[in-house]
């Protein structure tokens, strides 16, 4: 139950045993135009370039900028978190300025704000994290990303702790959207997975960027060789991880968008009624809460390190905190990719038994029955 990497499908691992096949072959080629085509479906775009590229989520953070920006050019990060924060750090290395616009502990971006900043600043291209994974705060992204189609800046989207598992689309006017295998998309670590618009495509024509391998000019007529049914190389891909992602996207697309995304509601409304049955506060502020991830205080008298290794004993392996000031005062519950409804039961257990080894006042079994009730109502 942390946020990644998460749980797999047998059939993804499986598919990962298959003979690893020439990266140039017939197999091959006709697995990774259907990943990449599979790509723009759960990402929601009618057009633009889809990429898989080995590498984690932070090559995908890389790989969605530096290709838009010169040395002289100016970004805003809009930071709701860890997450948004690695993106200042980032960025810092390749633009010339960078401005953040950084929201208070728990509460999203305003739309109206990003909107006036991103109009006014002469960017070359605006950041947006859809669910940062240190708060688990979610941005209004589908408002934020309609003010940049009238807008020359790009907008590009980590959807990192998103994608797969939150309701997203590249129609709603991102530029750039991104996210790494081994969360909602439910694939195994190793592979950046995104899709670049028109907007951001016509952009790029103009920069040369400072990395080789993240260059999107190198990838594009290979990706798109691949999209044709022709094998092309720039560097070797992740010949089975690509398999794998084949079989996830396939799945999600089978389980359908939407159902999906209410699956992961459903599932997230379930624990977050078990946390507030048990007294404990969330960081995310009401409305601001992500379906794919829970996070919330620990009591005071709970010590983090203790609370973990208890909780991992009855059952379900939590993650700590990533914000630096107060990293040991919280804990984060991923709940993303094939997630069902015992597996939320036996986390709220752990959680309780958790507690209350550590000194918490517990009546146990009544985040269990919190829980229920939602998932019960909505017939899981
Ligand atoms: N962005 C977000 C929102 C993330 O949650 C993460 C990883 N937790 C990253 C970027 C970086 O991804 P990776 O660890 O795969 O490099």
């Amino acid at each position: 139950m942390i946020p990644g990497p998460v749980e797999y499908e047998h059939d993804v691992l499986a598919a990962m045993s298959r003979p690893t096949y020439a990266h140039t072959s017939k197999e091959f080629t006709e697995v990774f135009r259907s990943a990449l085509e599979n790509t723009m479906r759960v990402f929601g775009a009618k057009e633009g370039l889809p990429f898989v590229i080995a590498g984690s989520g932070t090559l995908a953070m890389e790989i969605a900028t530096v290709n838009f920006i010169k040395r002289d050019s100016s970004v805003l990060v809009v930071s709701t978190g860890y997450f948004g924060d690695r993106f200042v750090d980032l960025l810092s290395r390749f633009a010339k300025k960078v401005e953040v616009y950084r929201t208070p502990l728990g509460r999203p971006a305003d739309p109206k704000e990003v909107y006036e900043r991103a109009s006014k600043g002469g960017y070359d291209l605006v950041t947006v994290t859809h669910v940062d994974t240190s708060t688990g705060v979610r941005n209004n992204v589908k408002e934020i990303a309609n003010g940049f189609r009238d807008l020359d800046t790009l907008l590009v989207v980590d959807g990192v702790c998103s994608i797969g598992g939150e309701e997203f689309s590249m129609e709603w006017g991102a530029d750039v959207a991104f996210t790494a295998s081994q969360k909602a998309l439910g694939t195994p670590p190793g592979l950046a997975v995104g899709v670049v618009g028109p907007k951001a495509l016509k952009a790029m024509e103009k920069v040369q960027p400072l990395s080789f391998y993240s260059d999107l000019r190198k990838w594009r007529d290979i990706l798109n060789s691949y999209m044709q049914g022709k094998a092309a190389y720039f560097a070797t891909p992740a010949v089975n991880l690509i398999y794998a992602l084949d079989v996830s996207l396939n799945s999600i697309l089978k389980e359908g968008l939407d159902n999906r995304v209410k699956r992961h509601e459903i599932i997230a409304e379930s624990i977050r009624a078990a946390i507030r049955s048990l007294g404990l506060k969330m960081i995310p502020e009401e409305g601001a809460y992500a379906n794919t991830i829970s996070v919330q205080f620990l009591p005071e008298m709970v010590k983090q390190s203790s609370f973990l290794s208890d909780a991992e004993r009855f059952g379900a392996v939590f993650a700590g905190g990533l914000v630096p000031e107060i990293k040991e005062r919280y804990f984060r519950i991923g709940h993303m990719g094939s997630i069902t409804a015992s597996e939320v039961l036996i986390a709220v257990g752990a959680i309780e038994r958790a507690l209350k080894k550590n000194g918490y006042d517990v009546d146990l079994g009544k985040g269990i029955a919190a829980a229920e009730e939602v998932l019960f109502k909505n017939g899981f």
